[in-house]
């Protein structure tokens, strides 16, 4: 069964409960980045102007303990959404019981914001209960977070069971997963990967998926150095652990071909907060750390990047928070918003860099869940939009 989406629904007088993925950073109780609450507008938008009676929203915040985690409070979230859409939106108490359904039968609540769903521990295990609560408020259900389908969540998964044929996808979702099935079905060649990061372990699925499709598949931060040891190449003291070298042996067996690229030289440092050095050999000394790509490396790299009709890059290339070890994943950033190919950008390390670059709105694709989007490569489905589709059983 296809996903539906909103653009197919009638919401003419009807209540709607929308999931969305308002987990922004705070600071002092100020959001200091509403991109996830802008990316959710057109869909908030489009619900009202369809003529819905009632639109009920919800969301997590944050890993709060329990309800007397005030500082997850949705609160501020409540209040910029009101100034966006100049209308009042209510902040209900809580996401179920403590009067919420009274609450939504008035007149003045047209647009509601339920509390944490993370305050009640029901939410993050996927209780019946709860989410039949929930589905209490409306006749038809939206699920818009992306970032959290990858959950099997009540809000997201198990709510599904109470709208089996009124459930829809808003325009985010759309979004990621017309770019994501892009990359993923029968993608224009040369198709170029590149992984980045910390961990091999934490991105082994989705290389060995990659692999299959990929033409060259570019390797670069920690994530390099277990390649690196596994081909007997010295790495100093740079992060590698026995567990990612023995992952890495694995991949490497398996790229009959060639595909997997490794950097050629460094930006190393005797530590994580000394001076950066130039190691223009592949192998790093004794004592130094490899905290970014060197200056080969990256023209190697983006010299394959500009020759792809389809980019897909997660993790950064070094140690980028530190400025002297941003230059490989800046360079990765500006290589793509160079290229004409279709590329997309996933994974919160490459997206801020992406942002930090300046030229963010010149990729394809910049997708706002990264563990969701990672899941949805490597397996083509999600358990929140396989819900959507199916139902629950
Ligand atoms: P991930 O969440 O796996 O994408 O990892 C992102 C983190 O990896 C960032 O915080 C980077 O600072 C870190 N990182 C990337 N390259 C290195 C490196 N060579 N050494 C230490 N940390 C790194």
């Amino acid at each position: 069964m296809a996903i539906k989406y909103i653009d197919t629904a009638n919401f003419e007088g009807k209540k709607v409960l929308a999931r969305f993925d308002f987990n922004v950073p705070l600071k002092d109780g100020n959001i200091t980045d509403t991109s996830r609450i802008d990316k959710a507008l057109p869909t908030i938008k489009h619900i009202l102007e369809s003529g819905a009676s009632k639109l009920t929203m919800m969301s997590h915040l944050g890993r709060p303990k329990s309800n007397e985690d005030t500082q997850f409070s949705l609160e501020p979230v409540a209040k910029y959404i009101a100034e966006k859409l100049d209308f009042n939106v209510v902040l209900a108490p809580a996401s179920v019981d403590a009067g919420v359904k009274e609450l939504l039968t008035l007149n003045e609540t047209k647009i509601v914001l339920l509390e944490n769903l993370r305050f009640h521990k029901e939410e993050k295990a996927n209780e019946m209960e709860f989410a039949s609560k929930l589905s209490h408020y409306a006749d038809v259900y939206v699920n818009d977070a992306f970032g959290v389908s990858h959950r099997k969540h009540a809000s997201v998964h198990e709510i599904n069971r109470f709208f089996a044929s009124n459930a829809y996808a808003g325009f985010l979702i759309k979004s990621e997963l017309e770019a994501l099935d892009k990359v993923l079905n029968k993608p224009q060649k040369p198709f170029v990967g590149i992984i980045g990061g910390a961990k091999v372990s934490d991105k082994i699925a989705t290389i060995e998926k990659l692999l299959t499709s990929v033409d060259h598949l570019l390797i670069g931060g920690a994530m390099a150095y277990p390649f690196l040891k596994s081909k007997g190449v010295e790495v100093g003291n740079s992060l590698c652990s026995d567990e990612d070298v023995k992952l890495a042996t694995n991949i490497l067996k398996a790229d009959k071909v060639g595909k997997i690229k490794l950097p050629v030289d460094h930006i190393v440092s005797n530590s994580l907060d000394g001076d950066a050095n130039t190691c223009d050999d592949v192998k790093i000394d004794e004592g130094m750390i490899g905290l970014d790509i060197g200056a080969k490396s990256i023209a190697n790299y983006c010299e394959i990047i500009s020759t792809a009709k389809t980019v897909l890059w997660n993790g950064p290339m070094g140690m980028f928070e530190n400025e002297s070890f941003s230059n490989g994943t800046m360079s990765i950033a500006k290589a793509l918003s160079e290229s004409s190919a279709f590329t997309v950008v996933g994974g919160g390390d490459s997206v801020s860099a992406m942002n930090k670059s300046g030229h963010a709105d010149k990729v394809s694709h910049i997708s706002t869940g990264g563990g969701a989007s990672l899941e949805y490569i490597e397996k083509g489905e999600l358990p929140g939009i396989q819900a959507l589709k199916f139902g629950v059983n």
